[in-house]
């Protein structure tokens, strides 16, 4: 089983020709409700890839917290270790422009509340293989899950922690410890390592945790482990039309080849064959691909 510990935010996308200024009203094209949060995202790519997901969060008690938790099991995500807390759910308030530039404000609401893995959710976490952890939960409960699952490391039931460390924040060395593998796109390895050039963040990055990828969009993914592994995956190319959530598509279908046991060679394979499925399509969550699909182009 494969647990995700993290966000879930209701994203609300506002079309329009040009955002407004501040004072200003204007009359937008379309607008959509869209469950997002990088968490829910990660659950919904992993068990749509193959995977045995339970999400372990929290939403309001208000009108989103439904919509969101049915997103999740519609994925057929388990959502029990979802508690409802009260007070508004996450929520991302999106502003696209014509010109494809966008604005977001996130309000944690619901997100925020998490101090840390309740009893239950330690119990779930010392049943799974993985654990998918993000950063827009509160630190100190990223750090309580990770050090739940650190702690059984070595055992044979003890969950692997996969990092994908955004928004990019200094990271705490108690977090590094449990930490199995980190997986920032090159922007978030350029913050964390303080470099520029994604090779050379990647080797820092190992001097962090046992095992990094580096994402780099449509030019693919590096890997690196301390036993001396380096590789370049190629992206699948496809045409893109969103490239919305790709990072959270591969994450999530990476912990699932993880899981299955699959080196680190098929296992990139496998995730980046995910993740250009998901950006050939509109929407975050709407866009990501079932297993089916995804076997069938990595064969
Ligand atoms: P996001 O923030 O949008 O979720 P990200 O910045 O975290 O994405 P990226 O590095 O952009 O992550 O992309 C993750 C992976 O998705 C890449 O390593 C690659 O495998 C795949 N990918 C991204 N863009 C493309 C593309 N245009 N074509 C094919 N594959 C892509």
């Amino acid at each position: 089983m494969i647990s995700v510990f993290g966000s879930a935010n209701m994203d609300l996308v506002a079309y329009v020709t040009q955002a407004p200024k501040p004072g200003e009203t204007i009359t937008g094209r379309a607008f959509r409700t869209i469950p997002g949060g990088k968490g829910a995202n990660q659950a919904i790519a992993a068990a749509r890839a193959g995977g045995r997901v339970a999400f372990l969060g929290a939403v309001g008690d208000d009108a989103f917290g439904p919509g969101l938790r049915a997103a999740l099991a519609g994925a057929g995500v388990d959502t029990s270790g979802v508690r409802t807390v009260p007070g508004p759910s996450g929520v991302a308030h999106i502003v696209v422009q014509d010109d494809g530039d966008n604005s977001i404000i996130v309000v944690p609401g619901a997100n925020g509340a998490l101090t840390g893995p309740s009893a239950e959710d330690a119990e779930t976490i010392g049943r799974s293989r993985a654990l998918l952890l993000q950063l827009e939960l509160p630190m100190e409960a990223v750090v309580a899950a990770a050090r739940l699952a650190g702690a059984v490391t070595g055992a044979v039931t003890g969950a692997e922690v996969i990092l994908t460390p955004a928004p990019a924040v200094p990271l705490p060395a108690e977090l590094l410890a449990a930490v199995g593998v980190i997986v920032p796109n090159e922007h978030e390895a350029a913050v964390l390592t303080g470099r520029d050039d994604p090779r050379d963040a990647l080797e820092a990055l190992l001097e962090l945790v046992p095992e990094a990828v580096v994402t780099l969009g449509a030019r693919g993914a590096l890997y690196g482990s301390r036993d001396g592994v380096r590789l370049h995956e190629p992206a699948v190319p496809v045409r893109a039309v969103d490239t919305t959530a790709a990072g959270d598509t591969f994450a999530g279908a990476l912990a699932v080849a993880r899981t299955e046991g699959l080196g680190p060679e098929r296992a990139l394979r496998f995730a980046s064959a995910a993740a250009a499925l998901s950006v050939r399509r509109e929407g975050a969550s709407t866009s990501m691909p079932h297993r089916p699909d995804i076997d069938r182009l990595v064969r």
